[in-house]
């Protein structure tokens, strides 16, 4: 194998970079976490484009993210990024222009919440305010929890539709809700849709492992990654090249491609949660309009159909003045993956934003993108039971996504596990000299 060094700033010493897989978030925050503590990084991400599902399509002025996207203020990964000095700036959506769908209508919702029989505890249940807490809800499926605990059924479609919301998952016999009812108050601790889409973040991500010394290899598909059962030992490239490496991250997209990528041993815990998996996944339509045909209503949940419509541009600047970036999105079941939604969600957006045809700038939409590796499943306590970045018996290898950890859902368990990565893979002797900043999560 070749020798591919890397000047460590820590002691000046020379020793071999650690290598991050994937230039999502995950894998950035593990390169920026190292690089900011002053160790020499390589990133290899397989496509020409950093930041995964995190990208956004920049277009005439419109940033379009890959569906609805949101920053969860209450989230884990949310002070990593600041901590990082990731650009974190944006607008919270107007509660005021919040609706639902109901019948194919679009109604204001706070009128709406209004009419329910029992106003009041619909609305605690939605906060996740009920007397038991998340850790005593793990091991509960939603559906269980809230036919026990909002007994009538209008109000339950309400929460359920915030439940899906904000955990992206249409499954509620499969859900966790514990792990549900911790997203749902993260959510309710505030949102942020970012200036300029989620592209802003990787950026950001990039700019300062850029800054602090570290590289980029775009274009740079992994092929393998090796270990022998007791460390990592290296990396091999789609194009044949070999490269030593005895600190790896591994952060590809999704669980069994991680698990299909690293070579030797057998590493039981982690194929075992692999196969387990079931991936999140949702159908989204991302569109351009000029104008917006009507601001009343910006932000609405299905309440008898599966949608979810955003509309980022009304508080983040991801659109010209006259301009607008609106997505819709369809959260799938595990066993509708195949089905076709596109007119499902061409009338969710007709509901909310009547004649919307007519203002297309720009439109795409994807039937099946991956939300998440895996969801916070009860058979899992949630993320409690998930695996976690390291690997028993084998040092220098650590896997980070948002399938991993026992911490954050989404995008949250992503940077938390990135950066959980980072510090288990960083050497001891250097993450702990004073002059690097300690790799202690916030
Ligand atoms: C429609 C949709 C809506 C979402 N909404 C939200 C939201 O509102 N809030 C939230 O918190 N999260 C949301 N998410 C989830 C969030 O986008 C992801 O959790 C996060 O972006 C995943 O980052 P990652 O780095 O783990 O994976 P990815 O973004 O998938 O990055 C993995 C990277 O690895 C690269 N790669 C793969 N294989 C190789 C290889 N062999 N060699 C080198 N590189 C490789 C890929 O090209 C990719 O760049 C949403 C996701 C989707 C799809």
């Amino acid at each position: 194998m070749s020798q591919a060094g890397g000047v460590d700033r820590l002691g000046g010493m020379r020793t071999q970079p650690t290598y991050v897989v994937g230039g999502g978030l995950a894998g950035l925050t593990a390169a920026a976490a190292l690089a900011t503590a002053g160790h020499a990084v390589t990133v290899l991400e397989s496509t020409s484009e950093l930041g995964g599902r995190a990208r956004s399509r920049r277009r005439d002025g419109f940033s379009m993210n890959v569906g609805p996207h949101a920053v969860y203020k209450g989230g884990v990964g949310y002070p990593i990024l600041r901590r990082l000095g990731v650009p974190l700036h944006g607008g919270a959506p107007n509660f005021r222009r919040y609706g639902v769908i109901t019948g194919g209508t679009a109604r204001r919702a706070a009128r709406y919440v209004a009419t329910l029989r029992r106003p009041i505890s619909t609305v605690r249940a939605m906060l996740g305010a009920g007397s038991r807490s998340a850790r005593e809800l793990a091991g509960t499926s939603v559906a269980d929890w809230l036919s026990d605990a909002v007994p009538d059924a209008r109000s339950r479609a309400v929460v359920e539709s915030l439940v899906r919301t904000t955990n992206y998952a249409a499954d509620l016999d499969l859900l966790d809700a514990g792990a549900a009812a911790r997203q749902m108050r993260n959510a309710l601790r505030g949102v942020l849709y970012v200036h300029g889409g989620w592209q802003t973040m990787v950026d950001g991500l990039a700019d300062i492992v850029i800054a602090h010394g570290g590289t980029i290899r775009r274009n740079a598909p992994v092929s393998r990654v090796h270990q022998d059962g007791q460390r990592a030992t290296g990396i091999t490239l789609d194009d044949g090249t070999e490269i030593d490496a005895d600190r790896i991250v591994v952060a590809v997209n999704e669980a069994r491609r991680a698990v299909a990528l690293i070579d030797g041993p057998p590493l039981l815990d982690l194929e075992v949660a692999a196969a387990a998996a079931v991936p999140i996944r949702m159908a989204h339509l991302d569109v351009a309009l000029r104008p917006l045909p009507q601001r009343r209503i910006v932000t609405a949940l299905g309440l008898d159909e599966r949608v979810f419509v955003s509309t980022p541009s009304d508080v983040a600047d991801v659109a010209p003045a006259d301009g607008a970036v609106v997505s819709v999105g369809r959260y799938l079941a595990p066993d509708e993956e195949a089905d076709d939604h596109r007119g499902e969600l061409e009338a969710a957006l007709e509901a909310v934003q009547p004649g919307w045809t007519d203002h297309v700038v720009d439109v795409r939409y994807v039937p099946r993108s991956m939300v998440a590796g895996d969801h916070p499943r009860v058979a899992t306590n949630g993320t409690l039971g998930r695996p976690t970045v390291g690997i028993a018996g084998v040092t220098g290898l650590a896997v980070a996504g948002d399938w991993i950890g026992p911490r954050g859902a989404l995008a949250d368990a992503s940077v938390r596990s990135g950066w959980d990565a980072a510090a288990l893979v960083a050497p001891r002797s250097l993450s702990h000299t004073p002059a690097a900043p300690s790799l202690t999560a916030p």
